[in-house]
């Protein structure tokens, strides 16, 4: 049966979590005009949702699966809970989102003495959750062309490189009238994150310094000059990112009482989302209850965490100047999303219990301790993926976790994107100012079994006995 794509449309207004202003959703807007706040974007026809039951939702979600619809194969699935302005031809489709959450393998579960699972965000198809919010973004500027019918829009974002690379992937695939540039701190990207804008075609510009030193230009840019904004000031891909929770609650059967959602905080879009992506279901009787949900933050970038750490009379918000982070995807010391993730965990706590968010510290040395011990256990979790599992560690230790919950890590990005750290680790090559020590016995190192020249002018025959021979005598074969 094919649901077909909906008729519903929503009215998207642009709320400033400073001074409450209001602007309409076809306007590009990224930061309050009035007083330079950030914006969560507001259905005003949300409450029409409430004409269908929690199970009728649930229903069409899970008759969406089978659909053949293009739409619903991706993040859109969930069309109605996301802007809900699209038509059906402006909907980007990249095979992003609906991404495989894996039980932890068994030994790695009873290390750990918790069951839990990881969700793959790197089987996206730039590899990284980002994906889930570039497609809502670009479905949206499509519309947003055809609406006031542009002809040339320049988008340009700055990037610990997973943003540039999804960035540029889509704006490649959707073409005129949308160009990508990109602005990435100069050295502070993996090569196979900067391999990705230079192959979508996009402009890579490079500046010295950080993440932190190359928002600040694009937002200069932003506020002056015609360009569109694709970091997470971009309140649309806060909207695409809720594809996680929802894929989430799907999964598990729309169940999520005893779920402990383990997500790395950088410039808190994620977490925001998340959070967002949860109460919409719990307003709409979609799920019964809110999931327990931790950010994780490296001891090297860690403002949301003394922000949460301190008692609740004395919070006070104070950006951090970073050191060298493994999990350098989080690797940011200002998030543009606090204030967002300020007032949604309010509303989260509010429903959910004090218990309900909390932020965890982790050290480097645990991310990557956690991040290769994931992946021998046949998991692909990047760097921000161990460091997800670090938290849950962590999270077990200090006894905030029951054996009777289940943990959800999200692995944001995959593992080869940050193969680099993993040869620090297993090379013991890490500069000081990580202070990453690594376990030499699980150094790991391809072996040469027999010299160069030993292939010189043999037969391939002759040579395959020799190389058998190398291979019998190393691994101690026994004739069967
Ligand atoms: C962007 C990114 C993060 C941080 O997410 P935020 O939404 O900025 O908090 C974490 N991991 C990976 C792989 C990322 O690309
Ligand atoms: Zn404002």
């Amino acid at each position: 049966m094919d649901a077909g794509f909906p008729t519903y449309r929503g009215r998207m207004e642009y709320v400033c979590l400073d001074c409450g202003a209001r602007y309409p959703g076809d306007s590009l807007l990224y930061t309050c005009p009035k007083c330079g706040g950030v914006f969560l974007l507001e259905n005003l026809d949300f409450d029409k949702l409430r004409q269908q039951s929690g199970e009728e939702w649930r229903n069409l979600f899970d008759t969406r699966c089978a659909s053949r619809t293009m739409a619903f194969r991706g993040i859109f699935r969930f069309y109605e809970l996301l802007a809900p302005l699209m038509d059906e031809e402006d909907i980007v489709y990249l095979g992003e989102g609906l991404t495989p959450i894996v039980e932890a393998s068994p030994a790695l579960r009873d290390r750990v003495g918790l069951p839990f699972a990881y969700k793959n965000d790197g089987q996206n198809p730039s590899a990284s959750f980002k994906d889930r919010g570039m497609a809502c973004a670009f479905s949206y500027l499509k519309w947003l062309c055809r609406r006031h019918k542009w002809d040339e829009v320049l988008t340009v974002c700055a990037s610990t490189g997973d943003t540039s690379a999804a960035a540029a992937l889509y704006a490649a695939y959707v073409g005129a009238p949308l160009k990508s540039v990109v602005l990435l701190p100069h050295g502070k990207v993996t090569p196979q994150q900067l391999s990705q804008p230079l192959g979508s075609g996009a402009t890579v510009l490079e500046l010295p310094g950080v993440f932190d030193d190359c928002m600040k230009v694009v937002e200069m840019l932003a506020e002056n000059y015609r360009v569109a904004l694709l970091n997470s000031k971009n309140s649309w891909r806060i909207l695409g990112q809720e594809s996680f929770a929802y894929e989430t609650a799907q999964w598990y059967g729309w169940d999520v009482t005893d779920l402990c959602i383990f997500v790395p905080i950088g410039n808190a879009g994620n977490v925001t989302a998340i959070m967002s992506g949860f109460l919409k279901m719990l307003d709409l009787g979609i799920i019964k209850n809110l999931p327990r949900l931790f950010g994780v933050q490296s001891e090297h970038a860690d403002p949301v965490w003394r922000y949460y750490d301190a008692p609740k009379e004395a919070r006070h918000w104070q950006p951090v100047t970073v050191t060298p982070s493994v999990a350098q995807a989080a690797m940011i010391g200002n998030p543009v999303s606090f204030p967002r993730v300020r007032a949604l965990a309010e509303r989260f706590v509010e429903k959910g219990g004090e218990r309900a968010f909390q932020v965890m510290r982790v050290t480097e040395q645990q991310i990557m301790d956690a991040m290769i011990m994931a992946n021998r256990h046949g998991h692909i979790a990047c760097t921000q993926g161990g460091e997800c599992l670090a938290g849950l560690l962590n999270a077990r230790l200090l006894g905030l976790i029951g054996s009777n919950e289940h943990a959800v890590l999200d692995s944001t990005a995959h593992a080869l994107k940050f193969a680099g750290f993993q040869e620090m680790y297993f090379n013991d090559s890490f500069p000081p100012e990580y202070q990453v020590r690594p376990d030499k016995s699980l150094a790991n190192k391809p072996e040469l079994l027999l010299p160069e020249s030993a292939r010189n002018g043999k037969a391939v025959d002759e040579f395959a006995r020799l190389g058998a021979e190398a291979v019998v005598k190393r691994l101690g074969l026994q004739k069967k």
